[in-house]
């Protein structure tokens, strides 16, 4: 079975996820923005065995800690699509910028693309291209618990912001619209910030995508 435990890191409280094979308890960090010792206390606690990080895109809160975890525990870093790779050059610029440690620029061991797929131990999650906060932007839906880990493409209430270079608005919906919606309305996501909503609801409600 699949399990997940979000801890929230960095000033920006990002969801920084644990995503966890029950059997084999082999586990992918989603996200893993900063604050690398609570990370790993609760990986040590939940008795996982780190095998890979998984990124939804490189703004500093998501991928910030993500070159020195895979340095210090010799991890895969796997996605995001590679229209991230500027924002991935940028990381030690936007960690100066936003006041975060130092990050370091990495290359990705594998770039995912719409309609790949990435595995932690038995399990299998599928991957979603959803450009519009980010070009190279990715989600990771879990059909076998209900689950998609939405990065800042989705929040229960809003959606992500399209102001930063290449951000586009019309693009993000149509990622929401195309891509989400279709996972089922009794899906529930696991936004990059901010309580989890179901699809559903934000389908029925979000002021953004709402009736859409
Ligand atoms: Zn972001």
């Amino acid at each position: 079975m699949l399990e997940y435990l979000t801890i929230p890191v960095t000033a920006f409280q990002q969801n920084c996820s644990l995503v966890w094979c029950s059997e084999s308890r082999d586990a992918a960090v989603i996200d893993p923005g900063g604050d690398l010792p609570r990370i790993l206390a609760a990986a040590e606690r939940l008795g996982l065995n780190l095998r890979a990080i998984w990124l939804t895109h490189a703004h500093i809160d998501h991928a910030g800690g993500a070159g020195e975890l895979a340095q210090s525990h010799a991890l895969p870093i796997i996605g995001p699509q590679e229209g991230d790779q500027f924002w991935i050059d940028g990381l030690p610029q936007q960690s100066a910028m936003f006041g975060f440690p130092p990050a370091q620029r990495f290359t990705p061991t594998r770039w995912l693309h719409d309609g790949d797929s990435v595995q932690i131990g038995r399990e299998t999650l599928h991957v979603r291209h959803c450009p519009g906060h980010t070009p190279g932007h990715v989600v990771f839906h879990a059909p076998q618990i209900e689950r998609v880990f939405v990065g800042d493409v989705l929040f229960a209430g809003s959606i992500g912001r399209t102001d930063f270079p290449q951000g586009n608005h019309e693009q993000l919906i149509a990622s929401i619209v195309e891509k989400l919606w279709p996972m089922g309305e009794n899906t529930v996501f696991i936004p990059g910030h901010g309580p989890e909503s179901s699809l559903g609801r934000e389908r029925l409600s979000n002021p953004y995508v709402g009736g859409t």
